[in-house]
Order: C-alpha cells, then sequence, then structure tokens
C-alpha cells in the first residue's frame, strides 16, 4: 500500500524495492521536491575562474615522411 496514493505498489516494485512505501510516481514525487536547505552557500557552487594559459605554440610543425 503506498503512503502518498493509498493505493496498491505494484509487485514488481516491491520486488525491486521490498521497502518500498510508495508507488513509483509518488516515489518520483517525492524525490523530486525541493529541498531547502537554510544554510545554503550559493558561493561554492560558483566554479573558480581560471586564468587561460597560453596554448603552446604549434607554428613549428615536423614533418614526417
Ligand atoms: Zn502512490
Amino acid at each position: 500500500m503506498c503512503v502518498g496514493c493509498e493505493e496498491p505498489i505494484s509487485r514488481e516494485r516491491l520486488r525491486a524495492v521490498p521497502s518500498a512505501t510508495r508507488c513509483v510516481p509518488c516515489q518520483t514525487k517525492f524525490d523530486k521536491r525541493p529541498k531547502t536547505t537554510p544554510h545554503e552557500n550559493p558561493e561554492i557552487l560558483k566554479p573558480k575562474k581560471r586564468p587561460k594559459r597560453k596554448a603552446r605554440d604549434l607554428s613549428s610543425v615536423t614533418e614526417i615522411g
């Protein structure tokens, strides 16, 4: 029995996840719930800017053959 919609959970799902308490749609909704963390620091998500290094000079190509 699903705790979300109180409908029976499919046997296949229960076989895959015996401890499942929600049907697939309810579990999906549950997992997709936005997690709000009050201590979340957006600074951490910022990618560090790296100074671009000069590409190697490939003007001198050695001929093979
Ligand atoms: Zn459900």
